[in-house]
């Protein structure tokens, strides 16, 4: 019998009875659409789910999945592609529900609950003309993409999401509520801002804010793939002189109409009348068969690529990080779109380079200061019949450009087949202080259910 079928109806009774959110059980209405992912390869059935209505309801799940030796997994956005948010058997503690955001303009700073949105902190920060680095796409969640690193359009002024992380709460595995800063537990706050998941679950996000926007210049400009080649490269050339606030990225992809395009897509983070002249070139190259580059809110760019990424399709990202962009990896990613299985499907070369570049890979735990390009492979479908397909040709594509990426990935882009020496991989050099901080903070792996950290 495992700990979970323990789980009798009184002792959830007594639970039920301790929390301000609600309690689901397999069967109620609501568990199903609590369970559910962004990605639709996870199909999970935890044993329960507390659907956390404030910091005392993550206390009292934590005690009660730590006394009766449940595992646990923690949601925020839902947004993982490995889909650790999810448990089967055991107690999903979800923050989901803790959406709060207070935005202090005076000293630019916000705090936000773990199960806020980055469309949701947009708006509110947005407010006061205010932002700071987050995810390019809305609906990811604050918690796990900050906790993993965080890249985003600001990148290259602002640095990563979690270089604004300016403090933390923190319910740890002996469910002690811990403030995490610069100040306070400094090793914690290292930790936290990179490390992921692995030392407790954040239910409140201190952040700086910088002025940014309304308008801000951004928008696609999309050439035929049979041009990829050239574009790819001009892409290389263009962001090697980039400024910092301009970050751009690059994605062969296929338009609505069936149609193969390669995009490269800028963002200016300034006032749109200074970032026409840089983004010129882009306009030139080619020219463009569609050029959508022109001033929009800030808010607009954040929600530019949701229609692409709807929820409940089928995932598998496979990604890995590169110094440079060779002509070899180019021929690779050209050579393999040719032939992708789904129109869903896209591979994003993404730059991350100005603030993000200047700290030391030491300074926080998210290692990988000096490698600037990402290579991200998306494959993306809707049916579960197409599954193997889709799945072959990402892992061909990725074993066809290793001899031109670094051995190093962003940990929020591993997926559940990832081993533990990609997972060693994505904290790089820090790895053996995570493990050290991972001993002090949660030596028995309470929190397990992550790109995790052994703390043996
Ligand atoms: C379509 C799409 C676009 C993306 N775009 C970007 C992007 O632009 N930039 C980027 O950096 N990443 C991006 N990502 C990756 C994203 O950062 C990760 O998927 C991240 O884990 C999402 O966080 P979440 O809260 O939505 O995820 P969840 O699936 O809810 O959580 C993921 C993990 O984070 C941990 N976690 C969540 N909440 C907490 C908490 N409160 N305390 C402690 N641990 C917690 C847990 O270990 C959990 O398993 C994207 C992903 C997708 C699917």
């Amino acid at each position: 019998m495992t700990a979970s079928d323990r789980l009798d109806e009184s002792t959830l009774q007594g639970l039920r009875a301790r929390l301000r959110g609600r309690l689901l059980r397999p069967g109620d209405p609501g568990y199903d659409a609590a369970r559910t992912v962004d990605n639709a390869m996870i199909d999970r059935r935890p044993a329960a789910i507390v659907r956390c209505a404030g910091v005392a309801d993550v206390r009292t799940a934590v005690d009660f999945a730590r006394e009766r030796k449940l595992v646990v997994s923690v949601r925020g956005g839902g947004h993982n592609v490995a889909g650790n948010a999810v448990c089967d058997g055991g107690l999903m503690i979800d923050c989901s529900p803790m959406k709060g955001v207070r935005v202090d303009p005076v000293t630019r700073t916000a705090r936000a609950e773990p199960g806020v949105t980055w469309g949701d902190f947009d708006l509110e920060t947005q407010a006061f003309g205010l932002a700071t680095t987050g995810g390019v796409i809305s609906t990811t969640g604050i918690a796990g993409l900050t906790l993993g690193g965080g890249v985003g359009w600001l990148n290259g002024r602002f640095g990563l999401a979690c270089d604004n992380l300016i403090a933390a709460d923190v319910v740890t595995a002996d469910g002690g509520l811990l403030h995490a800063s610069e100040q306070e537990h400094e090793d914690l706050f290292w930790g936290l801002r990179g490390g992921g998941g692995n030392f407790g679950i954040v239910t409140s996000f201190a952040y700086q804010l910088h002025a940014l926007g309304p308008m801000v210049l951004s928008g696609p400009v999309f050439h035929p793939a049979t041009r990829a080649r050239e574009v790819l490269r001009f892409f290389r050339e263009f962001t090697a002189t980039a400024p910092d606030e301009l970050t751009t990225y690059a994605g062969l992809l296929t338009g609505p109409d069936g149609t193969p395009l390669v995009g490269i897509v800028p963002c200016y983070a300034g006032p749109p009348e200074r970032g026409e002249k840089l983004v010129e070139p882009l306009r030139k190259f080619g020219p463009p068969v569609v050029d959508q580059i022109g001033p929009m809110p800030y808010l607009a760019v954040q929600h530019m690529f949701d229609p692409a990424f709807p929820p409940g399709r089928f995932n598998y990202w496979k990604s890995s990080l590169a110094s440079r962009v060779s002509d070899e990896l180019v021929e690779a990613v050209v050579d393999h779109m040719a032939r992708v299985p789904s129109p869903h499907s896209a591979v994003m070369l993404e730059h991350y380079h100005g603030a993000y570049a200047r700290k030391r890979p030491d300074e926080t735990a998210y290692h990988h200061r000096a490698t600037t390009y990402d290579v991200v492979i998306i494959a993306n479908w809707t049916d579960r019949a197409d599954t193997d397909r889709n799945v072959a040709w990402a892992r061909s594509l990725f074993q066809a450009v290793q001899p031109q990426v670094s051995s190093g990935v962003y940990v929020n882009f591993l997926d559940a087949d990832d081993g533990a020496d990609r997972v060693r991989a994505a904290y790089g050099a820090n790895y053996d202080r995570l493990v050290e901080l991972k001993r002090r903070y949660d030596p028995t792996n309470f929190f397990r259910m992550n790109q995790n950290i052994r703390p043996a």
